[in-house]
């Protein structure tokens, strides 16, 4: 551990043609950090001011476009790594559009229809909550199209996401990796806190039924998409404390990858002088 690096994330990429292998991390662990929740607190901190600082470069410098999936099944922590770990990034650079089912007007497309307008544009940070992933993974489990449909798609998925780094964007893919357990104990908060509430659907239970359907398909997912260039980071994310820390690491060391820098500026700003404004 290093204060520059406080994580190390190495563990938690699936290298390319490398199985995800779900089953052998436990998304109760804390790899590559050696402190508990406590001390995480001020380090969380500390990767936050940098995260903005650099998102702030990203959009000055305006070169860049940087897109960050997430993926996780539900109550696995999705909308608080949004809110916590890009707290305090500028919302002029950032956005986070999320991907619900599909409406009739999207299922008259091909699945990727209506993701692409979505993806960022130069300077941008854009955090995918679900993805076109949700057509290998909801789609794959609830049979909702033919098997021979859905098995192509990993390959379509291959080369859009390829395409888009080939035009100069920068992916990152995170799957938050949480246990049945932990899922059972969020589900029972969403039902226990009347301001809760509002986040648990029945339908969550159906879902949650077919958990080890989900895992494999996540795995197939998640094996067959890892790229060199397009990675997937499995996050044990049961401890929500960890789980932002992972990210936030991976997101900084995502952006210093870049070479950002602010765009040069004029000449001869020293020369100027600001005239006041005559009184009426
Ligand atoms: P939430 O993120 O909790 O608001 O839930 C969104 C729901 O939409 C989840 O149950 C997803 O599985 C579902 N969903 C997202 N994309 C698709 C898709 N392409 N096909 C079917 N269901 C989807
Ligand atoms: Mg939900």
């Amino acid at each position: 551990m290093s204060a520059s690096r406080p994580v190390d994330v190495s563990k938690l990429r699936v290298a390319e043609g490398d199985d995800a292998d779900l089953d052998g991390r436990d998304p109760r662990a804390t790899p590559g950090y050696d402190g508990d929740k406590e001390s995480s607190v001020p380090v969380l901190a500390e990767l936050n001011a940098r995260l903005e600082e650099l998102q702030e470069l990203l959009y000055a410098d305006g070169r860049h476009r940087v897109l960050v999936v997430l993926q996780a099944l539900d109550a696995g922590g999705k909308d608080g790594t949004i809110k916590h770990v890009f707290d305090g990034v500028n919302p002029s650079g950032v956005r986070a559009p999320a991907f619900k089912k599909p409406s009739s007007e999207e299922l008259a497309h091909d699945y990727l229809w209506r993701i692409h307008p979505h993806v960022p544009g130069d300077g941008e940070l854009v955090i995918f909550n679900r993805s076109h992933y949700e057509d290998v993974l909801v789609v794959r489990v609830l049979e909702l199209v033919e098997e021979k449909r859905w098995k192509k798609r990993y390959g379509h998925i291959r080369d859009f996401e390829q395409m888009l780094v080939d035009e100069g964007t920068t992916i990152v893919k995170i799957f938050l990796h949480i246990s049945p357990e932990e899922q059972a104990e969020r589900l029972q908060d969403r039902l226990d806190r009347p301001e809760k509430n509002w986040k648990f659907e029945t339908g969550d239970l159906e879902m949650r039924a077919r958990w080890w359907d989900f895992m494999e398909a996540f795995e197939d997912a998640i094996t067959k998409t890892s790229t060199d260039d397009a990675p997937w980071f499995v996050i044990p994310a049961d401890r929500k404390w960890f789980r932002n820390l992972a990210i936030s690491q991976i997101l900084i060391e995502t952006l210093e990858g870049l070479d950002l820098r602010h765009p040069a500026a004029e000449d001869g700003l020293d020369q100027i002088v600001i005239e006041d404004i005559p009184k009426r």
